[in-house]
């Protein structure tokens, strides 16, 4: 199965593409990761694209895709993957159509106030991508799946997030209808006050997966 998550920043895309990694056994190839790693270990690609994270804008397009045409050409994207972060933008997703044949484009909805609560207690982990909330971390400072330090993302200062929030309206949110035309939208609208796992039931719900 090739999947797209799209939808807001802090709506789980990572979270759950994550999981479904797991239980499917395909790549989550997050665009926001690859960068993030690309800004740490200072290449050309980092340092790049490091300013416009830091604002909350979109790197450019030439920059992303073709760090997403390559990584599908890997022997483990062959029975399927999961793209979380990508595209981002109308002229992404026409350069995906060239090299990629996506079956589902799974759109995560969440109301604003919520993701602001959510992405300005986000704790990260830079190695294995792993995401936390302080609310659930009782003090906790490592990562529980690889030990590493978490920390906050710049990005996830309070301006930021909401100049992510209108790039996501501006640039982002039209992909909902071009997928919708393309008869490859699915939607699931993510309950705050859900547990993860049950949020969860809810994608795999909607992608049939029994
Ligand atoms: P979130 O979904 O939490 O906003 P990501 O980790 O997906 O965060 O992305 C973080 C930042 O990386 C974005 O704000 C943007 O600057 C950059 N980025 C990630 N994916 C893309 C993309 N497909 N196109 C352009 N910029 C991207
Ligand atoms: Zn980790």
């Amino acid at each position: 199965m090739n999947l797209i998550f799209l939808g807001p920043p802090g709506a789980g895309k990572g979270t759950h593409a994550q999981r479904l990694m797991n239980e499917l056994g395909i790549p989550q190839i997050s665009t926001g990761d690859a960068l993030r790693q690309a800004v740490k270990n200072g290449t050309e690609l980092g340092k790049a694209a490091k300013a416009y994270m830091e604002a909350g804008d979109l790197v450019p397009d030439e920059l992303v895709i073709g760090i997403v045409e390559e990584r599908l050409k890997a022997d483990d994207c062959r029975k399927g993957y999961i793209l979380d972060g990508f595209p981002r933008t109308v002229k992404q997703a026409e350069a995906l159509s060239g090299f990629a044949d996506i079956d589902v484009a799974l759109n995560l909805s969440l109301a604003d106030e919520v993701i602001i609560k959510r992405l300005s207690g986000r704790r990260v982990c830079l190695k294995c991508g792993g995401t936390y909330h302080v609310s659930t971390l009782n003090g906790r400072e490592d990562c529980a799946n690889c030990g590493e330090k978490l920390v906050q993302r710049k990005d996830d200062s309070p301006e930021t997030i909401q100049n992510r929030l209108n790039v996501y309206a501006v640039q982002t949110a039209p992909l909902i209808d071009y997928y919708q035309q393309k008869g490859l939208l699915k939607t699931v609208e993510c309950q705050p006050e859900a547990t993860v796992e049950e949020n969860y039931q809810r994608v795999r719900e909607a992608l049939g997966i029994a």
